[in-house]
């Protein structure tokens, strides 16, 4: 699957966690993500990511229009929602284009562990 891991700053540790948590299963499909959330799980493990722009350089329209392009197959998007988000209209886009493209989305740990316990069922 093609996999796209994204996290607001207050977020970015819960994100490597998660990362180093399922790093096994991580690895064995192929991974994007914005730039400094990238860059940070590629210090803390071995997963190999492609790195897009920063969230708020325009990282978040660039996974969007992977969404509408076909070629995204999940999301992980730890939101903060505590913070206001300069890039708020980037964010907004890209969840939505989610629900338009019928993409799965976890934008919560426990949402995140939900879906990665149910495809490691499979
Ligand atoms: P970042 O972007 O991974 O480059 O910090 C995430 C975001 O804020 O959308």
């Amino acid at each position: 699957m093609r996999i796209a891991l994204i996290a607001h700053d207050k977020k970015k540790e819960l994100m490597i966690q998660f990362a180093k948590d399922h790093e096994d299963y991580l690895s064995n499909h192929t991974l994007y993500a914005t730039g400094t959330t990238g860059k940070r799980i590629m210090e803390n493990t071995k997963l190999k990511v492609n790195l897009k722009k920063s969230g708020p350089l325009g990282g978040d329209q660039e996974i969007g229009s992977m969404i509408a392009n076909g070629k995204l197959d999940l999301v992980f998007f730890f939101r903060d929602p505590l913070t206001a988000q300069p890039h708020e209209p980037d964010v907004s886009a890209l969840l939505r284009l989610c629900d338009v493209y019928d993409v799965p989305l976890a934008t919560n740990n426990a949402a995140a562990d939900l879906f990665i316990k149910h495809l490691k069922g499979k």
